[in-house]
């Protein structure tokens, strides 16, 4: 498992507390979260082995389910526009 980026993951804690503090729904849908995970397998910078993505570190699994975290893929998001 690659080791999470500290200032990664405080930015997506504070992008968390901003929703809840503004009372924003923090948990999309289940077929988002599908639809996610789906896009993230099919990438070429997903770590397979551990579950998370190689630009972020994230792990898909959680941050597939959170409404604050977008995909950081460098030659754009890879994940479908849900609304
Ligand atoms: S770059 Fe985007 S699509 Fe690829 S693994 Fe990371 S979050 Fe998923």
């Amino acid at each position: 498992m690659m080791v999470p980026d500290p200032w990664k993951a405080a930015q997506a804690a504070k992008r968390v507390a901003k929703a809840v503090v503004k009372s924003q729904p923090l948990l999309v849908s289940q077929a988002v979260v599908d639809a996610r995970q789906r896009a993230c397998r099919a990438c070429d910078r997903y770590l397979p082995n551990s579950g998370q993505c190689g630009v972020c570190t994230c792990v898909i699994s959680l941050k597939s389910q959170l409404t604050t975290e977008s995909c950081p893929h460098p030659e754009g998001g890879k994940w479908p526009v849900c609304s």
